[in-house]
């Protein structure tokens, strides 16, 4: 019997485990920190024993194959030990992919990967397809596939689960963009990180498609560096592409093969130039899976949006509130504020990851009146903005952020919190700090 040794009891792991057990591994998790009562009683459902608060290492280092968590750098001792031992170390996706033989349409991106794998989700659910949603997104694929069967997956992919990804192949590839972000984990080395992302085209074959940003200078000098068999769809909004989708005026077209769709941007739920960058990726996909028309333009104009992402909360006083906590990093913020076309009380800070404003200074000088810097080190927000808005208030947590922005904003703006920065300073999660900030709201 192999034995299967897993790192880590988060979301990926137990599904691991699971499926482990159900393909008949021998099968024991390992987490250096406590695991969580739901996944416990995961383990113990399926009988997968475990060990918490510190790996052993005759427990592990006797395994065939480690699974390990997207979130332990390979510089943690007992994966350096591990690795030492020529032990195949691979990734929740990777174990997963090997039992499943549905097709996958798999999404990566510095940003928009969780709305865009969501849309691209809501429009093959529509279209009456049998799929499932995984990744970084809600319930394991490796949890899925040991449980269910599903005809299609959309897989959100974050540049740590493709690291860990070898044989894996994705039927239909989406990069949406490559932005400096967790470059702290690559030594801050952008190649690192873009080789990483480019991992979701690897072993494609010519029968599979290539969806990406030729709008993106990143990810086409990569693509003209590389040899790639699958067939490449591109998206801009910026010139006209023959088989793909572009924007021309006041509308999105999109070709490919012997269909064509087109709609106009208004029409689209999900407003933004991000958005129109989204939605052109999910038409895309859904063109080259031969969805009808009408369910596109259905989906693409009903489809609800992520909690977090450019989230409208309410209206008091004629302010509008949006709530953009995940927006983590500078490129995301940059799209919130270009989306808002009133003047902002803008709420910003938290853990900066090497943050670098510039790209922010023309919309923030343009369109934002005050900022609440809600962040234990607001220092850097101060040097960069101070002299371009008219007022800065810093305060450290988000009711406080949301009564001054409540005091200062006027009829007609609106406030945005759009941190461009993570959360851990102050909140458990992005989640949290848009949980507080949503909460803080309607108690006004
Ligand atoms: P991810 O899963 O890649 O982190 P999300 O869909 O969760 O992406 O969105 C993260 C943040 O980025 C949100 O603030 C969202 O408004 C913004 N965003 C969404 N799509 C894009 C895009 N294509 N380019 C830049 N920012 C985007």
């Amino acid at each position: 019997m192999s034995r299967l040794v897993i790192l880590g009891g988060g979301e990926s792991g137990t599904g691991a485990a699971v499926l482990g057990k159900v393909k008949g591994y021998d099968v024991f998790l390992s987490d250096s920190n406590m695991i969580n009562n739901e996944a416990k009683e995961m383990l113990s459902k399926y009988e997968i024993p475990f060990e918490e608060g510190g790996h052993i290492r005759e427990n592990i280092l006797n395994a065939d194959v480690v699974v390990k968590s997207p979130g332990i750098p390979d510089t943690v001792p007992i994966l350096v030990e591990i690795i030492s031992k020529n032990i195949p170390v691979i990734s929740e996706i990777e174990f997963a992919g090997r039992y499943d033989s549905s097709k996958k349409i798999c999404v990566t991106g510095s940003n928009g990967k969780t709305t865009t794998a969501s849309i691209i989700y809501f429009l093959l659910k529509n279209a009456g397809l049998k799929v499932g949603l995984a990744g970084n997104i809600g319930q394991s694929y490796a949890y899925q596939v040991a449980t269910c069967t599903n005809d299609f997956y959309v897989l959100e992919l974050s540049s740590f689960q493709l690291e860990g990804m070898y044989d894996f192949k994705a039927d239909i590839a989406v990069l949406l963009n490559i932005t400096p972000d967790h470059l702290d984990r690559y030594n801050n080395e952008m190649e690192g990180y873009i080789r990483a992302k480019f991992r979701i085209t690897q072993n494609m074959s010519k029968e599979d498609c290539f969806i990406f940003c030729a709008d993106d200078e990143i990810s086409i000098s990569h693509l003209n560096n590389i040899v790639l068999h699958a067939k490449q769809l591109p998206f801009s909004q910026k010139i006209e592409v023959k088989e793909g989708a572009y924007v021309r005026d006041d509308k999105m077209y999109v070709h490919y093969a012997d269909q064509d769709y087109q709609m106009f941007l208004n029409e689209l739920s999900l407003q933004g130039k991000h958005n129109i960058y989204n939605s052109m990726a999910a038409a895309i996909t859904g063109k080259v899976l031969n969805i009808e028309n009408e369910v596109l333009r259905e989906s693409l104009s009903s489809f609800k949006g992520v909690e977090h992402r450019m989230e409208k909360v309410l209206k008091v006083k004629n302010v509008l509130y949006i709530n953009d906590s995940k927006a983590t990093n500078v490129n995301s913020t940059w799209y919130a504020l270009e989306s808002v076309n009133t003047p902002v009380v803008w709420i910003a800070g938290g853990k900066d990851k090497g943050n670098d404003y510039e790209p922010l200074f023309e919309l923030v000088n343009e369109r934002v009146r005050v900022i609440i810097c809600l962040g234990v080190d607001n220092s850097k927000l101060h040097r960069d903005f101070a002299d371009k808005v008219e007022e800065m208030y810093d305060v450290t947590s988000a009711e406080e952020a949301v009564n001054i922005a409540y005091r200062v904003a006027r009829s007609g703006e609106t406030v945005l919190l759009s941190p461009a920065c993570a959360s851990f300073d102050l909140f458990k999660n992005f989640e949290e700090r848009g949980e507080k900030f949503k909460e803080a709201i309607r108690n006004l």
